[in-house]
C-alpha cells in the first residue's frame, strides 16, 4: 500500500498571489510545510500537485531543489489534477493536504492514516465536519474513491475543490478523527495576508524550532491570543464560496481606497459580496468574469461608454492600427484635427473645439474657459459634471446641495472651503429658481451648466427659456452631454429641442470605450482658452481621437441613436406591462435609450438587489437602469423579459411580508454615495 501526501499548491492564489513562495524568516511556506510534514512515519511519499500553467514553473523549481517531486495539471479541475498526479505516482492511498497549510502537524496525518487503514472506510478526514483549527485539514482516501469522484463528479465547484464530491455523497464510506473540544474557528491557514502575519508571529514565537506540534500553538494561542487578533475578522472557509472576482476586490480594498475607481462600477452598488466585479473579457453586450462565467450585460454597458457594443471590431481595427503606427510622439496626432472638424460638422453652431479624455477634466475647461471669457466666477449648475473642486464646491456647506442631481450625498472635504458659493445648484425644469439665482447674484455668474435631460424632459418650453436667461444676463451656457450625448441625435441631445448652447461638452459614448471627451463651442468664448492655461501631455495621444473617428463614422453609418431609442423605448414598454401585469408600482423614467426603473416601495433598494442576485443566477447582468446598445437584439431582450417576469411575481406576492430580504444570500446593495462611507 503506497501513501502519498499529494500536497496542492500553485502560484495564481486571487487573493495572496505567490502565497506558497512567501517568506516566514529564511523559509518559504511551502518548504515550512514540506518539512513539517516529513516527520510523519505513514508516508511513503510526499510530492506537490500544482497546476501546469507557466507561473508555477518557478515554484516546481523551487520544490525540487527542497528534494521533493512534483507532478502538474489543470489549473481549475483540481480534481483531475489530483487523479492524474495519483495514477502516475502509483499511489494506493493518497492524502490531499493544501499547501496554504504550514502549521499542518504530522501526528495528525499519522493517525489519519492509520484509522483510515483500521476503519475500511473509502474517506478519512479531520475536516467532516470540523473540530480541529482551520489550516491542519488532513483528508485520506483511496485512488478508488478518487477516480469515482473523478468519473461522477461535474459542477466546476466539485472539481475545483476535490473532495467536496466525496464529502457530500452517498457513494462513500467515511469516518472523522474528532476532537473533543471544537477549535473550528481557530484560522491558522494562510489565504489572505492577514493571515500570513498570524502565521510569522507563531513560527517567530518558536524560531528556530519548526517543529511544534499544533496542540503547542492552542496553548500559545491560550497564552498570547495578541498573537491571534490580525485575521480574526476572515471567516474560515469563505474563500470556497467567493468567486476569483470577489475574491480579488477584498485584495483591492486594502490598497486602493473604496476599491476601485468608479463609484458606479463598485460591486456594492449592485449586488456586494456577490457580483464578480472585474471582466476577463467583453464583446458585443457579453462580459465574462475572471471564472470564465458568461453575461448579457443589461445594466450600465461601461456606464454608457459603449453604445456600439464593447470590442467593436471596426473600431479595435483602427485603434490597433494606430497603436501599429504610434500613439505617441513629440509631433501632433492629425486625428485631433479631423476629429475636431467633424464635431463642427454636426453642430455648426460651433466653431471650435478642446479635446481631453475624461467627462470631469472636459467639464473643468469649460467651467475655466468661460470664467476666463467672462471674469466672473460663479457658476449656476444643474446634473452631475464630475469630481472636481469647482463642482464638489456645491455641497461645502451642506452635502445636502447636490440631492437633486445624479449623485446626491458626495462628500467635499479637501476641496477648498473659499469656493463656498461658487457654485449655485437649480433643479431641472424649475426655471423660476434659476432666475431667482441670477437676480441674487446679478453681474457675479460665468456659466450655467447643465446636463439637457436626464430623468424627464423638458417641459413648457424650458431649455430655451434658460437659453434666453443666459444671453440676457450675459451668461455662458454650457451643455453638458458628456451622458446625454449620441444616445438620441446624432450628436448632442440639444439637437432634439432646437436650442443651442455656447458650449457643450462630449465624453462617454464619443469613442466607444476608448477615452476621449471634446468642448465644442463658439470661437469668441472658446479663444478665451488662450487667455489661460490649459494643456495636458495625455490629451495629445492617439488612440482617443481615431477611436472617436470611426465610431463617429459607424454610428452616422447604422444611424445607432435611432436604433437604441427604438429598442429602450421597447425595454420601458416592457417594464410597463410587467408592472402592470403583476400590479406592482413602477416609475420608470431617463432617455429613452438610457431609462430606468424604480419600485414605488419602501422596499425598492432590497428589490433591487434581489433583481440582480437572481437575474445573474440566469446570466444577466442587471440593475435598474440599462444603457442600451446597437448590440440588445430583440432576442436578448426578449429572454431577459422572460426571466424578468418570475422574478417580479415573487417580488409581488411577498409585497407586504418583507420576506425578499431573506433571499438575499448578501446584504443588500448601496443607494449612492451617502451609504459607501
Ligand atoms: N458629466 C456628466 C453628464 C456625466 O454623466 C459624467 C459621468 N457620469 C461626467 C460629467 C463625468 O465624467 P467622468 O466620469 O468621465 O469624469
Amino acid at each position: 500500500m503506497r501513501v502519498i501526501a499529494l500536497v496542492q499548491a500553485r502560484l495564481g492564489s486571487v487573493r495572496l498571489p505567490q502565497k506558497v513562495m512567501r517568506k516566514i524568516s529564511e523559509q518559504t511556506i511551502i518548504e515550512l510545510l514540506l518539512l513539517r510534514l516529513s516527520k510523519s512515519t505513514e508516508l511513503d511519499e510526499i510530492v506537490v500537485a500544482t497546476s501546469e500553467t507557466d507561473e508555477n514553473k518557478k515554484l516546481v523549481k523551487h520544490v525540487e531543489s527542497l528534494g521533493f517531486r512534483c507532478t502538474q495539471g489543470s489549473e481549475k479541475d483540481v480534481l483531475r489534477r489530483f487523479y492524474e498526479s495519483a495514477k502516475s505516482l502509483n499511489a494506493d492511498i493518497i492524502v490531499r493536504i493544501t499547501g496554504d497549510c504550514p502549521l499542518v502537524d504530522p501526528d495528525i496525518v499519522d493517525e489519519c492514516v492509520k484509522r483510515f487503514k483500521s476503519s475500511k472506510v473509502d474517506y478519512f478526514s479531520n475536516i467532516s465536519p470540523a473540530s480541529f483549527p482551520d489550516g491542519l485539514d488532513t483528508e485520506v482516501f483511496s485512488f478508488n474513491t478518487l477516480e469515482q469522484a473523478n468519473n461522477n463528479a461535474f459542477s466546476t465547484y466539485d472539481r475545483e475543490h476535490v473532495t467536496t464530491f466525496i464529502r457530500n455523497s452517498e457513494l462513500f464510506a467515511k469516518d472523522v478523527l474528532q476532537n473533543e473540544t471544537d477549535y473550528s474557528d481557530l484560522r491558522w491557514s494562510v489565504d489572505e495576508s492577514e493571515d500570513l502575519k498570524v502565521i510569522t508571529k507563531v513560527f517567530n514565537h518558536f524560531a528556530p524550532d519548526i517543529f511544534f506540534s499544533w496542540k503547542e500553538v492552542l496553548e500559545l494561542a491560550n497564552l498570547k491570543p495578541d498573537i491571534f487578533v490580525d485575521n480574526q475578522t476572515i471567516k474560515n472557509n469563505e474563500g470556497a464560496k467567493m468567486g476569483s472576482g470577489q475574491k480579488l476586490y477584498k485584495r483591492a480594498k486594502k490598497i486602493i481606497p473604496g476599491g476601485n475607481m468608479l463609484l458606479s462600477k463598485r460591486p456594492e452598488m449592485f449586488l456586494p459580496d456577490q457580483w464578480p466585479s472585474y471582466f476577463s473579457k467583453a464583446k458585443g453586450c457579453k462580459v465574462w468574469d475572471l471564472d470564465g462565467n458568461e453575461f448579457i450585460d443589461m445594466s450600465l454597458m461601461g456606464v454608457g461608454t459603449n453604445i456600439l457594443g464593447y470590442g467593436h471590431p471596426e473600431i479595435d481595427e483602427a485603434v490597433q492600427r494606430t497603436v501599429k503606427d504610434g500613439n505617441m510622439s513629440t509631433f501632433n496626432c492629425p486625428e485631433e484635427v479631423y476629429l475636431s472638424e467633424k464635431l463642427i460638422e454636426l453642430h455648426p453652431w460651433a466653431n471650435m473645439v478642446k479635446l481631453a479624455r475624461s467627462g470631469g477634466e472636459i467639464n473643468s475647461v469649460a467651467v475655466r474657459i468661460a470664467r476666463a471669457f467672462t471674469k466672473k466666477e460663479k457658476i449656476a449648475i444643474c446634473g452631475y459634471h464630475g469630481w472636481h473642486d469647482w463642482y464638489l464646491s456645491t455641497n461645502l456647506d451642506n452635502n445636502q446641495n447636490l440631492d437633486n442631481h445624479l449623485l446626491p450625498g458626495l462628500q467635499a472635504q479637501g476641496v477648498p472651503r473659499g469656493l463656498i458659493g461658487t457654485t449655485l445648484p437649480f433643479n431641472y425644469n424649475d426655471i423660476e429658481q434659476l432666475e431667482k439665482i441670477i437676480k441674487e447674484n446679478k453681474d457675479q455668474i460665468a456659466a450655467i451648466k447643465m446636463e439637457v435631460s436626464r430623468n424627464e424632459g423638458p417641459k413648457d418650453n424650458f431649455l430655451q427659456k434658460v437659453r434666453d436667461l443666459a444671453t440676457e444676463n450675459k451668461i455662458i451656457l454650457i451643455f453638458d452631454e458628456c451622458t446625454s450625448g449620441f444616445r438620441e441625435t446624432f450628436g448632442g441631445l440639444h439637437k432634439k429641442y432646437n436650442v443651442e448652447p455656447d458650449l457643450a461638452l462630449f465624453g462617454k459614448a464619443l469613442g466607444n470605450g476608448y477615452a476621449i471627451t471634446a468642448c465644442i463651442g463658439r470661437e469668441e468664448f472658446m479663444q478665451a482658452a488662450q487667455k489661460t492655461f490649459i494643456s495636458s501631455t495625455f490629451w495629445t495621444e492617439r488612440i482617443g481621437p481615431s477611436a472617436a473617428l470611426k465610431t463617429l463614422e459607424i454610428m452616422e453609418r447604422t444611424t445607432s441613436w435611432e436604433i437604441i431609442t427604438d429598442m429602450g423605448k421597447r425595454i420601458s414598454e416592457g417594464w410597463r406591462t410587467l408592472s402592470k401585469k403583476h400590479e406592482l408600482d413602477l416609475q420608470i423614467s431617463g432617455l429613452p435609450s438610457l431609462s430606468g426603473f424604480t419600485f414605488n416601495s419602501k422596499n425598492h433598494i432590497i428589490y433591487k438587489t434581489f433583481i440582480s442576485q437572481e437575474m445573474m443566477k440566469k446570466g444577466f447582468l442587471a440593475s435598474n437602469a440599462i444603457y442600451v446598445s446597437t448590440e440588445h437584439t430583440q432576442d436578448l431582450v426578449d429572454n431577459y423579459f422572460s426571466e424578468l417576469d418570475p422574478l417580479l411575481k415573487v417580488i409581488k406576492d411577498s409585497e407586504n411580508e418583507d420576506d425578499i430580504e431573506s433571499m438575499l444570500l448578501g446584504p443588500v446593495c448601496h443607494s449612492g454615495f451617502k451609504r459607501l462611507n
